[in-house]
């Protein structure tokens, strides 16, 4: 009666611990945010476990299901398109319901993108807050407002159609003198990193497209 938490890669399919793979290999089902996209990944570690798919659109539909297998004695891991479940993916709902329901959960260390991007922004580590993707529409402005006068570390997700139109509405907020570190395509053949203000990384991704998945992380409040 355990749920297991597993992360996968965010693009080099080497980053996968042999704890995954064996407790993966070890399960009677797998829930998938993606079950394609997963069945392709866990093909590579010669995984072959039943895929459920399971994700924001029907995990509230599927969770007692999942719950009684659970308290059956079935072993479920639970995993992402990449990286950590729960982690701006779906993982939650499920691990609440599971301590709430006396399930033992077990989440694996493994691949996020959040962490590489914020030790690689060489901005303080010792205290950051993580904020995910900001929100899209309605309260976009207070969470931007109230992020400038953050004084931790602060790392944003986001996708490469917004993140000019995120760094533009960040610099009124921010100022010229905040740095910011952008990393792009973590783990994968075209990774790059930008450093600088974020007065800087507008001109620099209005002359070089984004293309790919970007974390931003922004040096706290008088920082340099
Ligand atoms: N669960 C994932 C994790 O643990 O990082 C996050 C999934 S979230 C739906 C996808 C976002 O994560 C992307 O838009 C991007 O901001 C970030 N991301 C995921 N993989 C990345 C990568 N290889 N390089 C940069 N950012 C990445």
């Amino acid at each position: 009666m355990s749920l297991f938490v597993v992360p996968t890669p965010i693009g080099n399919l080497k980053d996968i611990t042999y704890r995954a793979v064996e407790v993966l290999k070890n399960s009677d089902i797998i829930l998938a945010e993606d079950t394609r996209t997963s069945h392709k990944i866990l093909k590579h570690y010669s995984i072959n476990v039943k895929l459920e798919s399971f994700h924001m659109h029907n995990e509230h539909k599927k969770i007692q299901k999942v719950l009684r297998q659970l308290k059956e004695g079935t072993t479920i891991s639970i995993i992402s398109d990449a990286g950590t479940p729960g982690i701006s993916d779906p993982g939650f709902l499920l691990v609440r319901e599971s301590l709430a329901n006396q399930i033992e959960v077990f989440c694996l260390p493994g691949p996020t993108a959040l962490i590489p991007a914020l030790i690689q922004s060489g901005f303080p580590t010792d205290r950051f807050v993580f904020e995910g993707f900001l929100p899209q529409k309605k309260g976009r402005l207070s969470r931007i407002k109230s992020l400038a006068i953050e004084k931790r570390t602060i790392v944003i997700y986001e996708s490469p159609h917004r993140i000019i139109k995120t760094l533009t509405q960040l610099l009124p907020h921010f100022g010229e003198t905040r740095k910011v570190s952008v990393v792009r395509e973590l783990t994968k053949k075209f990774e790059t990193q930008f450093r600088g203000s974020i007065n800087e990384a507008i001109n620099y991704f209005s002359e070089n497209k984004p293309k790919g998945e970007f974390v931003i992380s922004i040096s706290a409040e008088l920082q340099n």
